[in-house]
């Protein structure tokens, strides 16, 4: 399935290498990391390419920093909680491509490992003007002789560092990025049936691409989260006070008519937790879809529908989630993306969770362990699932 060559394809012995990892972790106001899975994500790469002697060379964006170098995106932090991880001294850089990287590339030791500074401390890494993406990712490989790409979350970019860089070195994939693809990659080309989606969270037209190519290769289609009511309104039900998009109801009538024209099945929430107000502790009560009363909302599926999904996900041999089946963020509209997290960690199917809110709805309710793969890329993994290429591992050697 991956036809992208990977670390293990190349020597990297004895030679310098450019890794581009995706350490943007989430910082508190102390410049402390309060969650470091993305560095513990990156362990495998790094662990792989210390014990096979490579000079190894780390570069991350972390932040979003607008005007070149500000201590608070500096990636100190995550240098030193790597070396924690790795029981060795992670060389911290000052900069980017400057004279400091430079020298400490040059005099690298097998085995030894070096971090850059943020690589959005240059606006090139992420400039819309390939001349200059290029001139800065030249820079950036001089300092090494192989490229290895590891920072799936970043691998929907075309920039400097996820995809440019590829042109001027050999480039092949980390082991993060591998297994994203042979996980995400292999359900979407060659899934054990029954294959079952289940998608959710606020808007259709975050989703569309989405719906319209899984449509194309699942079973069954499970559609949850606020996006359901869309698709109620096309049916004709009352919505209440509901979140609904009115551009996007000829659009959930055209979907409804590919999955029937498709023989694929199509299964929305039969009954809501529905509720006054947008608040936690609104007066609250169960109702049949189609019989959402003027002044009420839905924010969660109903007992009948978690019932219906669960089975469904349980029959399955290939279950993909992504997105919330209603507002998790409250406690008491959390019930849905919990007994479906929960389905999926008891199910025997392979299952994946697609990045962003449902990975951490998974890891949150501590089930992360039970699911055969929460990716690590939420924009990434939501490109993936549109059927796209994504450039930073379109740029690698194929194999
Ligand atoms: P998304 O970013 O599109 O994946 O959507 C995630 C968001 O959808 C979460 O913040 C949820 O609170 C929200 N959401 C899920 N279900 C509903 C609903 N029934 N009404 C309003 N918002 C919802």
């Amino acid at each position: 399935m991956l036809n992208k060559k990977t670390i293990e394809d190349i020597d990297v012995s004895g030679k310098k290498v450019i890794v581009r990892v995706d350490f943007n972790v989430p910082l508190d106001e102390n410049g402390n990391i309060t969650d470091d899975k993305r560095i513990v994500g990156a362990l495998p790469t790094i662990k792989y390419l210390i014990a096979h002697k490579a000079k190894t060379i780390l570069v991350s964006h972390l932040g979003r920093p607008k005007n070149g170098p500000e201590e608070k995106f500096s990636m100190k932090p995550t240098a030193k909680r790597l070396s924690e991880l790795i029981g060795q001294e992670v060389i911290m850089a000052s900069d980017v491509i400057g004279e400091d990287a430079k020298t400490k590339a040059a005099a690298l030791k097998e085995g030894q490992v070096l971090m850059l500074e943020n690589v959005r401390f240059h606006k090139e890494e992420t400039s819309k003007d390939p001349e200059v993406a290029r001139a800065f990712a030249k820079e950036l490989a001089s300092m090494a002789e192989i490229y290895v790409n590891d920072a799936f979350g970043t691998a929907h970019r075309a920039h400097a560092s996820t995809a440019v860089i590829a042109e001027f070195l050999p480039a092949v994939c980390g082991y993060l990025i591998k297994k994203e693809i042979e996980f995400m990659g292999g359900a979407l080309s060659n899934p054990e049936r029954p294959f079952v989606a289940i998608l959710g969270g606020s808007k259709v037209s975050d989703k569309i691409k989405v719906i319209d190519n899984l449509i194309d290769k699942v079973d069954t289609l499970i559609i949850g989260g606020g996006m359901a009511y869309t698709f109620f309104k096309a049916k004709g039900y009352n919505i209440g006070t509901s979140i609904v998009e009115e551009d996007r109801v000829e659009l959930a009538k055209e979907l409804m008519a590919k999955a029937d024209a498709k023989g694929v099945k199509l299964l929305l929430p039969v009954d809501n937790m529905v509720a006054k107000e947008f608040k936690n502790d609104s007066e609250r009560k169960v109702v049949a879809s189609n019989a959402i009363e003027d002044g009420w909302m839905g924010l969660d599926i109903g007992t009948e529908t978690i019932r219906i999904f669960s089975d469904t996900i349980k029959n399955a041999k290939t279950v993909i989630w992504n997105g919330p089946m209603g507002v998790f963020e409250m406690p008491n509209f959390a019930v849905g993306t919990k007994e479906v997290a929960k389905a999926l960690a008891e199910s025997g199917a392979l299952t994946i969770v697609g990045g962003g809110d449902s990975a951490a709805a998974v890891e949150q309710m501590g089930y992360a362990e039970k699911i055969s793969h929460v990716s690590t890329g939420g924009g990434a993994s939501l490109e993936f699932l549109e059927g796209k290429t994504l450039p930073g591992i379109d740029a690698l050697m194929d194999k």
